[in-house]
């Protein structure tokens, strides 16, 4: 567990990008790793987790919630419409919002709710066939249409393609993100994270750096 190199990691980027560390949430992102890795790092402290599957995480998250007060828990992966509601059950915040149909989904589960976790939309700026999100063509007219659900639209994600400079990609979410008045950045992995402090990022999601490498998917 290297949980406090990976803290100083990010207070060193924040020194150097002129930034506080508290404007920096850590999501470790503890996906399909061993429940003794993961309980280290709740016994270490800390409190911010990241799923990317609705099943997995209700299998193993109600429990470690009960015994660690105050965690909270961050949805990162693909969210189909008919989970919706079990997730938003589970998960304090959703980083894949990434068509109008899921945020119309999501918008009516709120009110029958009375709850709704942080939303981030997701923008597929490398405008990858297989990955989610609207192209940043579109980005626009979807934090629009999901403002006017009256959803809690805290910032944008991105997940750049693995074989390019991911600072171009964290570069375009910030300036999306600035010309819509949306103070939330989710951007920044293992491999990258300084790279998304230095960027505006606001929440990087780190999995296998703190968690060691995972043993599938
Ligand atoms: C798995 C995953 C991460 C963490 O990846 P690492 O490279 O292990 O840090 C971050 N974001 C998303 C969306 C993921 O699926």
């Amino acid at each position: 567990m290297s949980l406090p190199e990976i803290t100083a990691r990010i207070s060193a980027a924040c020194a150097r990008a002129d930034r506080s560390p508290a404007e920096v949430t850590l999501i470790a992102v503890s996906k399909v790793q061993p429940a003794d890795r993961v309980e280290a790092v709740l016994d270490a402290g800390h409190r911010v987790f990241g799923e990317n599957r609705v099943q997995e995480a209700q299998g193993k998250w109600p429990a470690w919630k009960a015994d660690y007060p105050g965690t909270e828990l961050h949805l990162l992966g693909p969210l189909q419409s008919n989970k919706a509601r079990p997730a938003m059950e589970l998960f304090d915040a959703i980083h894949s919002i990434d068509r109008v149909k899921l945020a119309t989904r999501i918008a009516d589960m709120a009110q029958d709710l009375g709850r709704c976790p942080d939303l981030f939309l997701q923008i597929n700026t490398g405008e990858e066939d297989q990955k989610a999100g609207v192209p940043p063509a579109q980005a626009d007219a979807f934090i629009r249409e999901a403002r006017a659900m009256d959803l809690p639209v805290a910032g944008l994600m991105c997940i750049p393609p693995a074989q390019e400079t991911p600072s171009l990609h964290f570069a375009l979410l910030a300036k999306i993100a600035a010309r819509n008045g949306l103070p939330g950045l989710s951007m920044g992995m293992s491999a990258d994270f300084e790279q998304a402090i230095a960027l505006g990022a606001t929440h990087i999601r780190v999995g296998s750096a703190i968690f060691g490498e995972r043993v599938t998917s």
